[in-house]
């Protein structure tokens, strides 16, 4: 583990744990665990980390999220729940960049060459990511940010912030599952011109003349699909026997649609790029 709390509910990351500023008794981060946790120093081959003991009541529990390694579904969940705990606290930030204009088919190159310039102008705000250990500082694909959050500790992944049009914003708010999304959707919270990434599993897909819908299982009577409109279908090459069935991340701007007085959320999609396979 990287962070641990304090006696006093403050999150200290291992890497800025002092002693003598911050005392010994410190706890799992999880608030479903909060077992007594130890500081290991760091050595040529391990970085420094907080770790249980083992002994007595210094064992994370079960619903804990350094119990075991967690799938995605976990993950994201354990992540939207330390960032909503710990909002209020400082837990030096890990700034990532995501950038997905390269999945668009209607993206010019030659934007994409301005953009890499504006890029290389650096943002104060930056954190510096050096060591292999740290998240990347971008995120370019779907692929890309499925690793992510397949690859790092939720106390880790918890740091991060999205850079959106020069704010920050945690990642788990644009990372969601259909029922948050439809709730942002129809509350009107959405944040402004910014696609969302919402996990579901595909149930059925209905191909139209002018437009594809390939909806995802309901959960509690809410309604979520994926829509391509025909200019895009050529760039969209998946069977109905590849997606039905299984857990997919879809990355896309959403919106509302009412369909037999019902309201439902929908997302537009325009390749493939814009679903990876969990
Ligand atoms: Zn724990």
């Amino acid at each position: 583990m990287n962070s641990a709390i304090l006696q006093d509910g403050k999150v200290v990351s291992a890497k800025e744990y002092i002693s003598s500023v911050h005392g010994t008794r410190l706890y799992c981060m999880d608030r479903s665990c909060n077992a007594p946790v130890i500081y290991v120093p760091g050595s040529d081959n391990v970085a420094v980390h907080y770790k249980t003991t083992g002994k007595s009541d210094s064992r994370h529990n079960e619903h804990c999220a350094f119990y075991k390694p967690l799938n995605f579904f976990e993950t994201v969940k354990k992540v939207g729940q330390f960032q909503t705990e710990y909002e209020e606290q400082v837990m030096n930030e890990t700034i990532i960049r995501i950038n997905l204009n390269k999945l668009d088919p209607d993206y010019e190159s030659r934007v994409i060459e301005r953009e890499e310039t504006d890029q290389k102008k650096k943002d104060p705000n930056e954190v510096k990511v050096k060591q292999e250990s740290n998240p990347p500082s971008s995120i370019g694909s779907l692929k890309s940010i499925v690793k992510l959050l397949t690859s790092y500790e939720a106390d880790i992944l918890s740091t991060i912030m999205v850079s959106v049009r020069g704010n920050k914003i945690p990642i788990s708010s644009i990372v969601v599952d259909q029922g948050k999304a439809h709730k942002l959707v129809w509350k009107d919270s959405l944040i402004e011109k910014t696609g969302y990434f919402v996990y579901g599993k595909v149930e059925r897909i209905l191909r139209r003349e002018k437009v594809y819908f390939i909806s995802m299982a309901a959960i509690n009577g809410i309604e979520f699909s994926l829509v391509i409109f025909d200019k895009y279908f050529k760039h969209f090459t998946y069977s109905d026997a590849q997606l039905i069935g299984k857990d997919i991340l879809a990355y896309g701007f959403l919106r509302k649609n009412t369909y037999h007085e019902k309201n439902t959320t929908e997302m537009i999609i325009k390749s493939d790029k814009f679903i990876e396979f969990l």
